[in-house]
C-alpha cells in the first residue's frame, strides 16, 4: 500500500512525532514518501531510504489550505492510498483540508494500525485513554491522525537529500495581525527523559522557582496541570494531559498534582512516576512507583539541597 507521511520540522531535524510514525512504517515494511512542512532554512530532513519533499511555508503568512492543495495533488498523482499525520496542530489542520479534497474522513486518535490487503484496521483511544476501539478504514484514500508517543521513534540517518517546494501566499484568505513565536529553551516536554510537573499543590506561582531549580539540576523539562495553566502560572504549551501534551519520559515527577484522569492520560505511560502530595488519598498515588506524602514546599527544597 503506497503511503505518504506528513511530517514536521523541529530544530532543524524531523520532529519526534514524524520519527515515531516512520518507525511503524519501516517495521511493517510499508513503502512510503515523506512530505515535511516547515519554515526553517536548510533543515537536515532528507534520507536515502525514502523520498522527501520539503514544503517551505512563510511563517508570516501561513496558509495551510495552499499547502493541503499541493499535498492533495501529490496524493492523486502518486496513487497514494494511505496518508498519515501526527496529531499536532499542523497535522490535524492539514488532515481536515485533505479530507475535503479527497472525500475521505480522517480517523483521529490512532494509537496503532494494521494493514490487511486494502483495508487498514486502526486502534483508537477514547475515554481519556481508558478504552480502545477498532476501526476498519475502507475508503480509497485512508487518512490517519496518529497520537504522539504511540510508537518508539526510529533513529534514521538524515541528510540534505530532499526536494524543496515553496508555497506562495497568493491564495491567502486571512489577514495576519500579529505573530507570537514561542521561545523555547532548555529540554522540551516531548523529548526529555525527565519531566517535572507542577500542580496547584505548589500553592503559589512564586514557588515554581523550586520546580525550575530542580529541573535545571536534573536537566528536566517542565510541565503543569490545566489548573495552573488556567491560573496563568504557566503557558498552555506546557500543559500535560488530555487537552495538553502526552509525555512518556523515563521519570515523571508530579509535584502537588491530584492526578485527575484528564492529567493521567498525558503521563501515565511514563516509565517511573514519582508523586509528592500532602494527601495520601490523592489519586496520583495509584499510578505512582514512588509516593512521597508531604508538603511540596519543604520536600522540593530538601531534594534540591541534597542533589
Ligand atoms: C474536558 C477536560 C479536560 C481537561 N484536560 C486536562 C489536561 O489536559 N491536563 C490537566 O492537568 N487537567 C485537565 N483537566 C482538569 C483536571 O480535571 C483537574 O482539574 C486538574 O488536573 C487538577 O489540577 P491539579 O492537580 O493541579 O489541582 P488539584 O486537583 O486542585 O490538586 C492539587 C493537589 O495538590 C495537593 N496539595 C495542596 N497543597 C499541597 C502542598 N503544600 N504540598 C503537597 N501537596 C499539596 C492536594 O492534596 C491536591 O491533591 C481537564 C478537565 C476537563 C473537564
Amino acid at each position: 500500500m503506497k503511503s505518504l507521511l506528513i511530517g514536521e520540522v523541529s530544530n532543524g531535524s524531523l520532529s519526534a512525532g514524524t520519527l515515531e510514525i516512520i518507525s511503524k512504517l519501516q517495521e511493517n515494511s510499508l513503502e512510503f514518501n515523506l512530505v515535511v512542512i516547515g519554515s526553517e532554512e536548510g533543515p537536515s530532513i532528507g534520507s536515502d531510504s525514502f523520498d522527501v519533499t520539503y514544503i517551505k511555508v512563510n511563517p508570516d503568512a501561513l496558509s495551510l489550505s495552499g499547502v493541503a492543495d499541493k499535498i492533495s495533488e501529490k496524493i492523486n498523482s502518486d496513487g497514494i492510498e494511505l496518508v498519515l499525520a501526527s496529531s499536532t496542530y499542523v497535522g490535524r489542520d492539514i488532515s481536515g483540508f485533505l479530507s475535503v479534497d479527497l472525500n475521505s474522513s480522517p480517523v483521529s486518535n490512532v494509537i496503532n494500525f494494521e494493514v490487511n490487503d486494502s483495508i487498514i484496521t486502526t486502534t483508537n483511544s477514547i475515554d481519556g485513554g481508558e478504552s480502545e476501539y477498532y476501526t476498519n478504514v475502507t475508503s480509497k484514500v485512508k487518512i490517519l491522525i496518529v497520537r504522539p508517543k504511540s510508537f518508539e521513534p526510529v533513529d534514521v540517518a538524515l541528510n540534505n537529500n530532499f526536494t524543496t517546494l515553496t508555497i506562495e501566499n497568493n491564495d491567502l484568505t486571512v489577514d495576519v495581525h500579529d505573530i507570537f513565536v514561542e521561545e523555547k529553551s532548555g529540554p522540551q516536554l516531548e523529548d526529555s527523559k525527565i519531566v517535572i510537573s507542577a500542580g496547584r499543590g505548589m500553592v503559589d506561582v512564586d514557588n515554581l522557582k523550586y520546580i525550575n531549580e530542580l529541573a535545571s539540576k536534573l536537566n528536566a523539562a517542565i510541565g503543569g496541570t490545566r489548573a495552573i495553566v488556567d491560573a496563568g502560572w504557566m503557558p498552555y504549551s506546557q500543559q500535560v494531559g488530555q487537552t495538553g501534551k502526552t509525555v512518556k519520559p523515563d521519570v515523571y515527577i508530579a509535584c502537588g498534582i491530584s492526578g485527575a484522569t484528564q492529567h493521567q492520560v498525558g503521563m501515565k505511560d511514563s516509565k517511573f512516576i514519582i508523586a509528592i502530595n500532602k494527601d495520601e488519598e490523592a489519586p496520583i498515588f495509584q499510578i505512582a512507583d514512588l509516593g512521597i506524602v508531604g508538603d511540596t514546599l519543604s520536600i522540593i527544597p530538601k531534594l534540591i539541597e541534597n542533589l
